[in-house]
């Protein structure tokens, strides 16, 4: 048997470090067994799912040095590897588990699902539907079908008993099948779910080994049962441990840059991240901290991983790679490091607008553009000086821009202007006003290049991040102010 296994991302949003994690492992698991590795991308969620985040994923992926054997942009026998492309295989599938009795079509308005939720919770039921909680009196349900009513296709699921499923490093789940809903599987736009599609995927690309989050523990009852409608056997799971903040909560965008192209533009060597990245949950047999890729495929072995949450340390990362930048590069890996990273000129030509107006010798460019070829500025609490608002409304202002930034998918200076004006409004500041303080988180000085310009160069994550340590500088928030805030926040929309 040839190992496979694959990562499955779906492409909401920026390119998660968990990713990278799973991914790695994943590669890493095929490798050392002589098997492949294969991409796909999930985008059943029509919605959230954009070819911006794919493409991200992809790149990000790549500068990781996570190379995949197949995959939407590669190719390969098993194709299409998007899911969005393989809307017909997965209405087939349904249909059969229709005809073997296995799934219902389901005509129940999202108000009726309200209210038999209400009513067993009043009754203190468990929550989980039943195809019997479902069903309709026949007539009615004839008549739905006979009106075109739009309809949903879900699972039977069994009511009681226990199911087991096994996980090659958690030993035996039990899960009670009273707990299961009758899951959808295909939507009233006759768009799959998540667990049909990656169940119906991983036995078509011949997936043998399924290396996930933890988060996914959940659904394995639902795949099992699925891979037993449909007579299959399925890939052997193996649930990874989540990784964690320092202060041992999910890893979150919230506490810590998640997104990959933050450690890229904070000029982390791609070989350290993943080098880190190897060592959340694992370790080397002879313990080293610091290895390549190649050393780590070689030598892996699933059953290292242990299960207490690893814990992210951005100050361990940023350690791992100075040893890198001292130990492994030469002058001229070390050049080619900074072309890679900034000193290139795709990325200084975009910069040359922000300081033409603003200079009369090009010595005068570095000191002003510096920001653009930095990280986190050298700011303190005495930086803001010259803004006039207390520091409680100070922090307010920045925390709400943080969050409202968080919200922007097209991150281009049109998409922040609207976000500013809006925030400004909010704050009734003049807009000069209410950037003058964005201005010193951003750029770490009150004079410098255009801040708007300075934001969508910067990127998303990179502009956050400044702006959180801006906050940070600023004392920081309290646990309950931050409550606090967050509520008003909501109010706000
Ligand atoms: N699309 C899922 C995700 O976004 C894949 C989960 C799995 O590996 O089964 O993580």
């Amino acid at each position: 048997m040839t190992v496979r296994t694959r990562i499955a991302p779906s492409p909401t949003g920026d390119p998660h470090v968990g990713t990278a994690y799973i991914a790695l492992f994943n590669l890493c698991f095929a490798r050392q067994q002589g098997g492949q590795f294969i991409l796909r991308i999930e985008d059943t969620d029509r919605e959230r799912s954009t070819p911006e985040s794919e493409q991200m994923i992809l790149d990000s992926l790549r500068w990781l040095g996570l190379e995949w054997d197949e995959g939407p942009d590669v190719g390969g026998p098993h194709g299409p590897y998007r899911q969005s492309e393989r809307g017909d295989i997965y209405a087939e599938y349904a249909r059969q588990l229709l005809d073997a009795g296995h799934a219902f079509k389901c005509y129940r308005t999202s108000e009726e699902l309200d209210e038999l939720r209400e009513t067993r919770k009043a009754a203190g039921l468990q929550m989980a539907l039943k195809p019997a909680d479902l069903a309709l009196p026949e007539e009615e349900a004839a008549r739905r079908e006979r009106e075109g009513w739009p309809y949903v296709v879900r699972m039977r699921v069994p009511t009681e008993g226990t199911c087991r499923v096994k996980d090659r490093l958690r030993g035996v789940i039990e899960v009670d099948w009273a707990q299961v809903d009758a899951q959808i599987l295909l939507k009233s736009d006759g768009m799959p779910t998540y667990h049909l599609a990656n169940v119906v995927d991983d036995h078509l690309m011949g997936i043998t080994h399924v290396l996930r989050g933890e988060e996914w523990i959940n659904s394995a009852p639902k795949h099992q049962l699925l891979y037993e409608y449909f007579g299959w056997e399925m890939p052997e799971l193996c649930h990874m441990p989540l990784l964690r903040n320092p202060d041992k909560s999910k890893l979150s965008k919230r506490k810590n840059p998640t997104s990959i192209n933050y450690y890229r533009r904070m000029g982390f060597l791609p070989q350290a991240v993943t080098n880190y990245l190897g060592r959340m949950g694992w370790s080397m047999p002879d313990e080293r901290e610091k290895f390549s890729l190649d050393e780590m495929m070689a030598h892996f072995d699933v059953e290292r991983v242990s299960l207490g949450g690893p814990v992210f340390d951005l100050e361990k990362l940023t350690w791992l790679n100075g040893l890198y930048i001292r130990e492994d590069l030469d002058d001229d890996a070390f050049l080619q490091a900074l072309r890679d990273w900034a000193f290139n000129e795709a990325y200084v030509r975009e910069i040359l607008p922000q300081v033409r107006p603003r200079v009369e010798t090009l010595s005068e460019v570095m000191p002003l553009a510096g920001h653009f070829f930095s990280g986190l500025p050298a700011i303190d609490e005495s930086s803001f000086a010259s803004v006039k608002l207390e520091r409680d409304e100070l922090v307010r202002l920045l925390q709400f821009l943080v969050w409202r930034l968080e919200g922007v998918s097209r991150w281009d200076k049109e998409s922040l202007l609207v976000e500013v004006k809006a925030l400004a409004e909010v704050f009734e500041l003049k807009m000069k006003a209410f950037l003058a303080p964005v201005f010193i988180a951003v750029t770490g000085s009150a004079t410098s290049t255009s801040v708007l310009d300075a934001m969508a160069i910067l990127g998303s994550d990179m502009t956050r991040a400044r702006l959180r340590h801006a906050i940070a500088v600023l004392g920081g928030v309290s646990k309950k102010q931050a409550k606090r805030l967050e509520k008003e926040f909501r109010e706000l929309k």
